[in-house]
């Protein structure tokens, strides 16, 4: 059967641009195909959730705020939408705290974030303490505070995502793209593993840490690997003052999470790959061994916490500069893109990569922001476009 835009994998980012692409009304039938029906193994429920302008990189601070602005307004954009899940958006801040090493880049990176219409505030270490006293480690020499910036719940924003874009009309096929038929200039039919043939006019690959076996398909190679990536809760005995999502620049964060706080830090010393076991191998005690000091040594009261449960998913790694890689990657084809390799920032950035997506798709060129220096360009030229300084 033929449908107009086909997109492969129905994650938060698939959805997103399902959801816009139906929406516009001008994208014909749009088909997508996602084989995890209660996405056990898909990236996006295992995410902290947490939407932060602090970025050195233009294109990212903008995504932000685009994102934000969505995602502040999540009852206005889906109405109508049945069932629509509470984003639960938390509006408690981003604080990025560094040691003197990192206080160039962070005055650095906050300068550009203000020109860009961030409320980002540089505070100084006392000023740390003044606004939240349970921190305490004496090298931080400087923080950043962004009060707009927080979290929200990513399984709601995968179910909202994908409920609005059923509601405008796309359908969901439960089923795995198993190979693509293309010629010389256009990918022309998805093959599933149900045996099911779909021809499609264009087609979107979000297949997330996946993305890179899709791109196999058609020939293509995209840097993009899984990393896995693990986070606990923990509840603390002591009462602890209202807190903003807090990350230094080992890439530990943690945040407030319901009578307790979640949290982690990406190991850097994994080999990518798919990991099904975090009880055995290089993540057994982890938190014991690695997490717990660092977050005890930033906030002293963490020393008396019990860890509640870990959990784990993959990170889409671009292995070039771990930013995304949007567009047109497959040499010769014209009608598939890409979003993927998103490392930790896939939901913060899924409105507007979805509304980026939707746009390329119906008219072939960008509306609303400039994403062309994210696009697999750089990867041919082998030019990173990396984030500088807190990740
Ligand atoms: C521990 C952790 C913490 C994180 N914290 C944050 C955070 O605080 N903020 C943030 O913005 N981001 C965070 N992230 C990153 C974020 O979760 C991802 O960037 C985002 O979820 C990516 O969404 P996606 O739709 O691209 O991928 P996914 O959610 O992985 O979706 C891809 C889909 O493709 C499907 N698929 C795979 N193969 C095929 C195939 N052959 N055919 C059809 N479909 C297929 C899969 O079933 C899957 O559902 C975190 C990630 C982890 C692991």
């Amino acid at each position: 059967m033929k449908r107009d835009i086909a997109i492969i994998g129905g994650g938060i980012m698939g959805s997103a641009a399902a959801y816009f692409l139906s929406k516009s009304g001008q994208a014909g039938n749009v088909v997508v195909i996602e084989p995890d029906p209660g996405y056990q193994h898909a990236t996006t429920p295992q995410g902290a959730g947490g939407v932060r302008q602090q970025f050195s990189v233009a294109e990212n601070i903008d995504q932000s705020r685009n994102s934000l602005e969505f995602y502040k307004n999540w009852e206005t954009y889906m109405a109508g939408v049945p069932d629509l899940p509470d984003l639960n958006f938390r509006e408690e801040g981003y604080l990025f705290v560094v040691t003197k090493e990192g206080e160039a880049t962070l005055r650095r990176n906050q300068a550009l974030q203000e020109k860009h219409g961030v409320d980002a505030q540089l505070i100084s270490y006392d000023e740390v303490r003044r606004r939240f006293p349970s921190i305490n480690r004496d090298d931080i020499v400087l923080g950043c505070h962004t009060p707009d910036d927080g979290w929200i719940d990513p399984n709601a924003g995968l179910w909202g995502f994908r409920r609005a874009a059923e509601h405008f009309g796309a359908e969901y096929i439960r089923a795995r793209v198993s190979g693509i038929e293309s010629d010389a200039t256009k990918v022309r039919s998805l093959t599933l593993d149900s045996g099911q043939v779909i021809e499609a006019d264009f087609v979107i690959n979000t297949a997330g840490p996946w993305a890179a076996q899709i791109a196999g398909m058609t020939g293509a190679h995209l840097p993009v690997v899984p990393m896995c990536r693990v986070q606990h809760f923990w509840k603390c005995a002591h009462e602890i003052e209202p807190l903003p999502l807090v990350k230094d620049e080992s890439g530990m964060f943690f945040r407030p999470e319901g009578d307790g706080f979640a949290g982690g830090r990406p190991s850097f010393d994994i080999a990518p790959g798919f990991v099904d076991d975090i009880y055995s191998g290089f993540f057994a005690n982890y938190f014991e061994e690695t997490i717990w000091p660092m977050m005890a040594a930033l906030v002293p009261k963490f020393e008396d916490l019990k860890l509640q449960r870990s959990w784990f998913g993959h990170y889409a790694q671009n292995t070039l500069d771990g930013n995304m890689i949007i567009g047109k990657y497959s040499p010769g084809h014209d009608n598939i893109i890409t979003a993927c390799g998103f490392s930790g920032h896939g939901i913060m950035h899924a409105p507007a990569v979805g509304r980026a997506l939707s746009e390329l798709a119906l008219t072939g060129r960008y509306q609303s922001l400039d994403l062309t220096r994210l696009e697999y360009s750089r990867v041919e030229q082998n030019a990173p476009l990396a984030e500088i300084g807190i990740k």
